[in-house]
């Protein structure tokens, strides 16, 4: 018997199951379509699998409070709280726990179902601008299958189902007359980045040799290693800078670029293993543990859409009608060929995070649109990941998997959307695109130019009062922390704060050091911000200004009188600025408070964020109310251009709660919550068994029935951030309590959103 064919038909068909695949299928199910997810590997996740092991990171890494919401946050969220490893900062952590559950989504999806092992080899064309159908060969089972499809989405990294639809598409480098781009080099060639594998080694405790394979590659040069940009960090991992692209196709080569890396992985290994003068004694008890055989590919072929993002857009943040995504991570262009290259990417060359290439492509938050996700003239194809319409300089910035995780989100909403308007995806940027974005917000996603508006969400008429609110006084550096060299005020360095509703800063203290034996002068400053991600140095002219004598020996609180009354400023944010001066620290306060960041020059005009999200140390006069009720039905879910945050006051015990008051009663079916929590960094900076203590943990959802309140709704047990409560009936009520029983540990109860709806589940449009 020959190979058993079978044929299946869907809504959407979604090739390949990366990160930006799975939540690209998991949003078109959602979205109510019925939806195939076809992948060549066993697991899905396609680089972050346990099968490559390379960390989902994206616009947190950079930038406080960007972290990407909406399906892959509920992914990540869920990787932490169920996973007893830490992530690793370094690529090779990755356990089957992640593969796990996104195979429990995947299966537990309605409407959802997948081939794993199943390689697409071939498309059906109902004309040259519609696919009818793809062929997949599944592995082991020798079977073939052909699945038809009223809309595509490629999400296969190489873009192979448009290359087999006859697309356009780009591989290589533009020059730089091609767009003007910054980073764009003078001559087109063929350079991508490279593939890479990884490994794993453990610390067994006792010494262990290695001999590498007759095989393996030689090193012998510490400068190849440190003064080039490839600095292995510890021995317990792999790193991304193993990677080789040029002379090889990072297609075509796959295989023979597995083979070579294999090569050079355990030539890595030998060299850390016996000769590395830093690493040498550290790894004598290491053994290596996993050598992973899947390739990961950064670059390949780049499928031309409606829109092709250059570098610029990210660069001057342009500002799309069909914005659907944001980007945050910099400019990351690795040197093509990898370790057969002088050096491995420009900013690990100079050092790093505050070298004057990062100055040049620190970019974002930005917008991606729609447009820039559906395949040029084709009626039906789309595409999500890093084989988006790019240049090859703009995908060093869209290219980790938050952003191409929030691209197939938007990419599975689209499909849905267009599927329920009955018509192309290609028509869906001119005719349905608010419905996206709507949908697209309610489903838990951030667009920087768009706020929910949804005519259906009831809550947005409701009249909204808390049991109590917080108000920020401050942040304090721990009493007994050493002073750090980093404190120092080496570059200028700003404080944002949240303005409360008075717009009143009678007094600042700002806690500082001077070791030195003179007394030091700071220059002070208060500027109005546009948002919690405005680095420009010079926003504008300032709101007050003063010099601050820090006497020799100093260690402690500087007073600045600011006697500054702004009612313009309540609910903004304004930055607290201290101009260089090397002499003195501004010490770091011990705890964050919801919102508020800070951020140090970095060149080029622009700050960036300082270290992972800190604050530093300072003290406001009166404290700011800056954690209104009112802020759960303002149409944003995270501190932006203020903090959108209901947060009740610490000193009140709990249950806090909020309350919904309208002017007549309304009938209510569902309450959607969206709570705060692990979004301030990036995802390898939370713990193993991870669960964010702001988040709500016990919520009771209570209607006014008649005077009396009743409870229609609970939820126990909680860690994530977007939560739905359908009641068992429809109430008809004019008031509604949300009560916060239980955080997972934060004193203060809290939300970002509460939307109510009087159906069960219905698409805005
Ligand atoms: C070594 C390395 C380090 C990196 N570091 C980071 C980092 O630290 N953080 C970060 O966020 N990003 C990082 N990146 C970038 C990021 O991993 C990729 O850009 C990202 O994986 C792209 O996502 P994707 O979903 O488009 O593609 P992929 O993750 O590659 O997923 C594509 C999927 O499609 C499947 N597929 C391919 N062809 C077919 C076919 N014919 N039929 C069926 N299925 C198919 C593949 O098996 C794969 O599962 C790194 C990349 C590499 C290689």
């Amino acid at each position: 018997m020959g190979y058993r064919t079978v044929e299946e038909s869907y809504d959407v068909v979604v090739c390949g199951g990366g990160l930006a695949g799975f939540c690209a299928a998991v949003a078109a199910a959602r979205g109510g379509g019925s939806v195939c997810l076809v992948q060549d590997r066993p697991v899905f996740g396609g680089t972050s699998s346990s099968e490559i092991r390379v960390p989902p990171q994206g616009a947190a890494s950079f930038h406080a409070y960007a972290r990407e919401t909406g399906i892959i946050s509920e992914l990540l969220t869920e990787e932490r709280a169920r996973n007893h490893e830490p992530p690793g900062f370094d690529n090779g952590y990755i356990n089957s726990v992640w593969d796990m559950a996104l195979y429990d989504v995947a299966v537990s999806t309605p409407g959802l179902h997948f081939h794993l092992n199943a390689s697409i080899t071939d498309v059906a064309m109902r004309d040259e601008a519609t696919i009818e159908a793809i062929t997949a060969r599944v592995s082991h089972a020798e079977t073939l299958l052909t699945i038809r499809g009223r809309t595509f989405i490629d999400c296969t990294g190489d873009g192979v189902v448009a290359a087999l639809a006859g697309c356009e598409w780009r591989m290589g480098t533009e020059s730089h007359a091609e767009f003007g781009e910054p980073h764009a080099p003078p001559e087109a060639s063929d350079d991508t980045m490279g593939n890479s594998i990884h490994f794993k080694a453990k610390d067994v405790g006792i010494p262990v040799p290695f001999k590498a394979p007759d095989w393996a590659v030689r090193y012998d040069d510490p400068d190849f290693f440190y003064a080039k940009g490839r600095w292995p960090g510890t021995p317990r991992n792999g790193y991304w800078w193993i990677e080789l692209s040029v002379p090889w196709h990072t297609i075509y080569d796959n295989e023979t670029l597995r083979h070579e890396l294999t090569r050079h992985v355990l030539g890595i290994w030998d060299w850390i293993k016996n000769r590395d003068p830093r690493l040498k004694e550290e790894a004598s008890t290491y053994a290596l543990d996993w050598i992973g055989q899947v390739p990961g590919k950064r670059e390949s072929r780049r499928i031309m859409g409606e829109y092709l993002m250059t570098e610029h857009d990210p660069l001057q943040k342009t500002v799309f009608p069909d914005e659907v995504a944001y980007g945050g991570w910099f400019v990351d262009l690795h040197e093509p060929g990898g370790l057969l290259a002088d050096f491995s990417e420009k900013a690990a060359l100079e050092h790093g995070k505050d070298s004057s290439f990062m100055a040049r492509s620190y970019v974002g938050p930005y917008g991606i649109p729609l447009r820039m996700l559906i395949a040029k003239g084709m009626n039906n194809l789309m595409m999500a990941g890093r084989n988006v319409s790019v240049t090859h300089a703009a995908l060093g910035t869209v290219r980790v998997m938050g952003t191409t995780a929030l691209m197939g989100q938007a990419a599975g909403t689209a499909a849905a959307v267009a599927l329920q308007e009955k018509m192309e995806v290609r028509e869906v940027p001119e005719r349905c695109i608010r419905d996206v974005q709507q949908r697209l917000l309610r489903d838990g996603c951030f667009l920087p130019n768009v706020m929910a508006d949804d005519p259906l969400d009831i809550a947005r008429k409701a009249a909204i009062t808390a049991s109590s609110c917080s108000a920020m006084s401050g942040g304090e550096p721990a009493a007994d922390s050493p002073i750090w060299e980093a404190e120092l005020l080496k570059q200028r360095r700003g404080q944002w704060i949240a303005i409360g509703e008075e717009g009143v800063i009678d007094e600042l203290e700002i806690y500082l050091t001077n070791e030195t034996s003179v007394e030091q002068s700071v220059e002070a400053g208060l500027f109005a911000v546009q948002h919690l991600w405005d680095y420009r140095v010079d926003p504008g002219k300032p709101l007050a200004e003063a010099r601050l004598a820090v006497p020799s020996g100093h260690n402690g609180w500087i007073r600045w009188p600011v006697g500054l009354r702004e009612p313009a400023l309540a609910g903004s944010y304004v930055r607290l600025d201290l101009a260089a001066c090397p002499e003195v620290h501004w010490r770091i306060a011990s705890a964050v408070e919801p919102g508020h960041v800070s951020a140090y020059e970095i060149g080029n005009g622009l700050m960036r964020r300082y270290g992972i999200g800190e604050m530093m140390g300072f003290r406001i006069r009166p404290s700011q109310k800056c954690y209104g009720a009112e802020h759960v039905n303002n149409g944003v879910t995270r501190p932006y251009k203020y903090t959108n945050l209901w947060r009740s006051d610490p000193r009140e015990p709990l249950p806090q709660h909020i309350q919904l008051t309208w002017r007549k009663p309304l009938r209510l079916k569902r309450v959607e919550l969206t709570m705060p929590g692990s979004l301030l960094r990036d995802y390898r900076q939370y713990p193993e068994l991870y669960r964010d203590p702001q988040c709500p943990k016990d919520i009771s959802v209570q209607a006014n029935q008649d005077g009396e309140w009743r409870e229609v709704g609970r939820i126990a047990n909680n860690y994530q951030r977007k939560r739905a409560v359908v009641l068992d009936e429809a109430v008809e009520t004019d008031a509604l309590r949300i009560v916060v029983l239980a955080t997972n540990g934060d004193p203060s109860a809290a939300l970002y959103e509460v939307r109510c709806y009087d159906e069960e589940e219905e698409l805005p449009c």
